[in-house]
C-alpha cells in the first residue's frame, strides 16, 4: 500500500514521522504529477483549510483528488483535513473536496479553548490521547456516517466506508493506533 500525504501546507511532517515509525511507504503530494495511480490512500493533514483549499486549486490537485475520493479512495483527514472532506461547513459558504456526509464547524472551540489535550474513548480502539489545535467539531452526521469519538458531547471523529476524519491530531502523539486503524480500514479497499 502506498500512502500519499498531502504536503502543501500544515502538519504533514508529523504524519510522515508516524508512517516512518510503522515503516509504511509514503509519497509527499505537492503537485499533480505526485498524485498518480500508484497512490492508494491519502492523508490530509492539519493546517489552514482555507490555504490548503486555495493551494489545491493552484496546483491542479483539487479535481484529481476529488475524483479519486468519489471513486472510493480511502482518505484520512485530521483537523483542517476534516474540514476539506466535510460535505458541509456550517460557518463557511462553500465546502471543499467533500466525501463524507457531515456538517463541520470550523474553529469550534473558540479562543479560550483554542488548543488543548484530552483523552477520550475512540470506538474500537479504547482511550486515546487527543490534541486539539483550533479544531473543528462535527455538528451533525448523515446516513452512512458513524461517530467514533466525542468530547464535551460533540462528535470529534467519524467515518463512512472509505473516509476517516478526526478533529484532533493523533499524529502529534506517540500513539499510532488511530493511524493503524485507518490503514486496516483502507486495506479492504485496495
Ligand atoms: N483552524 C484550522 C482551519 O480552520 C484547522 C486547524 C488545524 O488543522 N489544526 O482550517
Amino acid at each position: 500500500m502506498k500512502v500519499g500525504v498531502l504536503a502543501l501546507q500544515g502538519g504533514f511532517a508529523e504524519h510522515i514521522a508516524a508512517l516512518n515509525r510503522l515503516n509504511v511507504p509514503y509519497v509527499e503530494i505537492r503537485k499533480k504529477a505526485d498524485f498518480d495511480d500508484t497512490v492508494d490512500v491519502l492523508i490530509l493533514p492539519g493546517g489552514e483549510s482555507t490555504v490548503i483549499g486555495k493551494l489545491l486549486h493552484q496546483t491542479g490537485l483539487f479535481l484529481p483528488i476529488q475524483e479519486r475520493i468519489q471513486n472510493g479512495m480511502p482518505v484520512w483527514g485530521t483537523c483542517a483535513g476534516l474540514i476539506l472532506l466535510a460535505n458541509r461547513i456550517s460557518n463557511e459558504k462553500h465546502a471543499y473536496l467533500k466525501g463524507i456526509d457531515l456538517t463541520a464547524c470550523r474553529n469550534a472551540y473558540g479562543r479560550q479553548l483554542g488548543s488543548f489535550e484530552t483523552q477520550e474513548e475512540f470506538r474500537g480502539i479504547g482511550i486515546v490521547p487527543m490534541t486539539f489545535i483550533r479544531a473543528p467539531y462535527i455538528e451533525s452526521i448523515g446516513e452512512g456516517v458513524t461517530p467514533l469519538s466525542f468530547f464535551d458531547r460533540k462528535i470529534t471523529a467519524a467515518e463512512n466506508d472509505t473516509i476517516l476524519v478526526t478533529a484532533y491530531h493523533p499524529e502529534l502523539t506517540d500513539d499510532t493506533r488511530v493511524l493503524e486503524y485507518f490503514l486496516r480500514k483502507a486495506e479492504k479497499f485496495i
